[in-house]
Formats: structure tokens, C-alpha cells, sequence
């Protein structure tokens, strides 16, 4: 019999090779099989039923021709994708990201992470994500519904509040999803508010949403402090992006206690040492669509660096909030060397395996993706069990239970990495617990 290393290696290369070009897929792949060698040697079940080798490759890859006009006339065609990974759980679910950098690598990574993440929050749903190599920034809003309208008018077909639920990520916010509903509704007939999540609160969508992902990493990281006995209080703290995701784990950060002194955009980082102003923040980035380095025509005090690196700035807190693999090992060792303690990915993959490494050697406490930013997909569900209750909850009401559920995960997490050997590596209890779940599922359901 091949012994456990060997038979995760040679997944690893089977999901190299046959899916060429696709490192962040790879990458992502790799890690959680680094997790899962101590409970393949415990199940041998999983092996038998190739298990892993099921969850490699997708349910269904959807990928098609998105055309568009431009404000001028000219005409424009972009890429869409859907990438659905796993129901074993329950439907598909996972946020569509609108950015020129997306391919079918980037769909597939984010979908596996999906997989995972979803099982850690136990409420039936499956793992999937979306997108299109489309650039929202500098369109007008008239332009985008065109092209969310003509990207809804191939992907309503593959999608149903039973089917395959879409929600936001990376350049897709309320107004993105108020036009694919719209023309959902449009085609189809149906005014089904459960085929999306993400929606605006006064046509279904559910109170916190817009804050959840951000508030959920503040939630799990307020967990992970605990056990450290810390907290937020009185902390310098640092968040990179100033997107959905940044923006309101400032905000959970700051109401904790903590100062958030630096965040950034892909154009660069303001460092402002009393302590970010967050209403500036939103006022430039939600209200007017601008970039951060307007920040610093606001406040005399706040220093903007083009092209600078958000990681040299001292913190006892570093929540990496933009996109993938924006920390690399230097950056860790940066961090680890002006005396961070805690790391929260609010991004999917936002360190590289290196980082990563050089924080678990540290002793950093750090809350991976998977588990840190699952409260956007949380509240997603909560917003699916109101739309089939046809209820309408309150903010207190909703936030409440995404609490709950954040420090549900931490537990989980906690106990996984505990029961498998790694106490205290929440990226292990992460991969493990969410893994545990599927696999079973997976099982049960019989080959299919
Ligand atoms: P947004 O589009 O709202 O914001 C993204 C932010 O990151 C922007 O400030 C953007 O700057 C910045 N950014 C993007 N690429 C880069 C880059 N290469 N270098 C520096 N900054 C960059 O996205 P979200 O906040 O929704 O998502 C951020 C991350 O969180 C993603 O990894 C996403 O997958 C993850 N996530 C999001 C969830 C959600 O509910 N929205 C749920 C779970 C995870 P600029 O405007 O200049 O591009």
C-alpha cells in the first residue's frame, strides 16, 4: 500500500498537470493537502474512496463570451466564468469577481477555497465562485449594467436559489448585483431573491452583509487574541486594501479599541499614525469611487507612499484584506521582526506559503482565509434562510448570529488543529474540519 506522503504527492502532480497554468489553483490545492496527512492516516476510508481526488476537479467549469458597448458605441468583449466545485453540501456558493487579472485559475482557486470554507460554517452549502476579466474601475455606471446585463444573460441559466447561488467579491458590490438580478428577473420571470446574496437590504438582502466579511475577521481575530490573553485595546494595527472587506474590519477594529494606522489601494498606501479616519475612507472609496491617496488631501497629517509596501509599517495586528499573495516571507519577516503578533487574512490566499511558514515558525497567531473571512459567506446564508423565511431581520439580530458563528469556527478550528496534532495552527484545523465534512458528505452520497 502507497504510503500517506506519497499519495499526496502524487495528487499534487495529477492536479499540476492536468490543470497547466493555473499556479494560484496549485498553490491552494497544495496547502490544504499539507493538512490533510494526518487524517488520511487515520481514515484510510478517504483514500479508498479518492475522496481528494473527487474534490480536484470540478462539479462543472462554465466559462463564455461576455459582449458590451461602451458609452461611445465601441464595442467590447470580456470573459466570463462560473466554476462550480462542490454541492455535496448543499448548492453552490461563492461571490463573482469582476478584475482584469481573472482567469480560469483564478475562478478555480477561489472555488476550492470555497469548498472548504463553506463546510466550517455547517448551514448546507456548497462551494463555487465566478467572475470575468472585467474592469469596473473608471466605468460609468451605465456601462457596467451593460455588462453585468449581457454576463446574466448566458449564467442565468446555471444558476437557482437551489442551484447555484452568486454573491459578491473583488469588484462586484450592490450595484453590480442589483443589475445581474435585474436581468435575472428579467429572463427569467421569476423575482427569486434567493438565487443572490449580497443584495441591498430593502429588496431582500440581509442587515450586515456589506460588513460581514470585514467584522468577521475582527470577530475571529478578537478569538485568537483571547487565547493569547490579548486583545484589541490600545493596538496598532494595519490593513491592506480599502475595499468591502477593509473598510469595515477597520471598522470592528477601531469600535475594539484598536488604531488602524495604515491601509492601501493598488496605487499605493497612506500611513497615518493617529489613527485612520474611516468616514474619509468611505466618503472617497463608496461615495465617490476615488483612490486612497486622496486620503492625505483630507488629513495634512497622513503621509501617501505610490507603490509603497503596507507591511513595513510597525503593528501589533496585520489584516491583509486585497488579494492574493500581497504578503510574501520578506513582508513576514518585517512583521514578525517589529513585533506582530497576530495575523488575519480578510483576503482569500493573501499570504504566500513562505509568509505563512515564517509565521507558524514564529509563533504568530494566524487566522487563515478559509476561516478569518468566512463571515461574508455567513451572513450570505443567514440572507438566504431570511429570503425563504420571506422575513426581515435586524441589523443587532443578524450580527449577533455572524458572532456566534465566527467563534463557532474559531472553536472548530481550534479543536481540529488539536485532535490532529498541531495545536494552535489554525490553517491545519481550518483545512482539516472543513474537510471532514465533505469527505463524509462525499461518501455517503455515493460515487457521483
Ligand atoms: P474590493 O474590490 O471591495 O476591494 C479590493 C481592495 O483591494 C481595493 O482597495 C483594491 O484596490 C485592493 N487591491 C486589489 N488588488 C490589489 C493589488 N494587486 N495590490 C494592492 N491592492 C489591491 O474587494 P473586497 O474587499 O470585496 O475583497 C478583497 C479580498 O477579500 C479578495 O481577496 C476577496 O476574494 C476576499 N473576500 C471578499 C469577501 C466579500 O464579502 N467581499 C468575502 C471573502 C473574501 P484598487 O481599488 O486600487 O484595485
Amino acid at each position: 500500500m502507497t504510503d500517506t506522503k506519497t499519495n499526496i504527492e502524487g495528487i499534487y502532480e495529477q492536479v499540476v498537470g492536468r490543470n497547466p497554468g493555473e499556479d494560484e489553483f496549485h498553490q491552494t490545492v497544495r496547502e490544504v493537502l499539507n493538512s490533510l496527512e494526518p487524517v488520511l492516516d487515520r481514515h484510510h476510508e478517504f483514500v479508498e474512496h479518492k475522496v481528494i481526488e473527487r474534490l480536484c476537479e470540478p462539479d462543472r467549469q462554465i466559462m463564455f463570451r461576455v459582449p458590451w458597448q461602451d458609452d461611445e458605441g465601441e464595442i467590447h468583449v470580456n470573459r466570463g466564468f462560473r466554476v462550480e466545485f462542490s454541492n455535496a453540501l448543499g448548492p453552490y456558493k461563492g461571490g463573482l469577481r469582476f478584475h482584469p487579472s481573472v482567469y480560469l485559475g483564478t475562478v478555480k482557486f477561489l472555488g476550492f477555497e470555497q469548498i472548504f470554507k463553506n463546510s466550517l460554517l455547517g448551514l448546507g452549502i456548497g462551494g463555487g465562485k465566478g467572475g470575468a476579466d472585467f474592469d469596473p474601475k473608471g466605468k460609468s455606471d451605465s456601462e457596467v449594467m451593460r455588462f453585468c446585463q449581457s454576463y446574466m444573460t448566458e449564467l442565468y441559466r446555471h444558476i437557482g436559489e437551489n442551484i447555484d447561488i452568486p454573491a459578491g467579491d473583488t469588484g462586484v458590490g450592490p450595484r453590480e448585483i442589483g443589475y445581474m438580478f435585474g436581468q435575472y428577473k428579467r429572463i427569467t420571470n421569476r423575482y427569486e431573491t434567493g438565487t443572490f446574496t449580497g443584495k441591498e437590504v430593502n429588496w431582500g438582502g440581509a442587515p450586515v452583509r456589506f460588513e460581514a466579511t470585514g467584522y468577521g475577521c475582527a470577530y475571529f481575530m478578537r478569538e485568537m487574541l483571547q487565547t493569547l490573553d490579548e486583545s484589541f485595546e490600545g493596538k496598532t494595527c494595519v490593513v491592506s486594501g480599502s475595499g468591502n472587506v477593509a473598510i469595515y474590519a477597520i471598522e470592528k477594529i477601531q469600535e475594539f479599541g484598536g488604531k488602524v494606522v495604515a491601509c492601501s489601494d493598488s496605487g499605493g498606501v497612506i500611513h497615518d499614525e493617529e489613527g485612520l479616519d474611516l468616514e474619509t475612507i468611505k466618503r472617497i472609496k463608496q461615495v465617490e469611487r476615488g483612490r486612497i491617496s486622496e486620503y492625505a488631501e483630507a488629513h495634512d497629517r497622513a503621509q501617501f507612499e505610490e507603490d509603497g509596501n503596507i507591511w513595513t509599517v510597525p503593528c501589533d495586528a496585520a489584516l491583509p484584506c486585497a488579494t492574493q499573495n500581497e504578503l510574501d516571507e520578506d513582508d513576514a519577516r518585517k512583521l514578525i521582526e517589529n513585533g506582530c503578533i497576530a495575523i488575519g487574512e480578510g483576503a482569500n490566499m493573501p499570504c504566500t506559503p513562505e509568509a505563512v511558514q515564517a509565521f507558524l515558525e514564529a509563533g504568530v497567531a494566524f487566522g487563515p482565509g478559509k476561516a478569518a473571512n468566512a463571515g461574508g459567506v455567513a451572513v450570505s446564508a443567514l440572507e438566504m434562510q431570511q429570503n425563504a423565511g420571506r422575513e426581515s431581520w435586524s441589523f443587532e439580530y443578524t450580527d449577533q448570529q455572524l458572532k456566534e458563528i465566527m467563534q463557532k469556527i474559531h472553536a472548530d478550528c481550534r479543536d481540529a488543529a488539536e485532535e490532529y496534532g498541531t495545536p494552535g495552527n489554525y490553517l491545519n484545523g481550518a483545512n482539516i474540519a472543513g474537510f471532514l465534512m465533505v469527505a463524509r458528505a462525499l461518501i455517503a452520497q455515493g460515487l457521483i
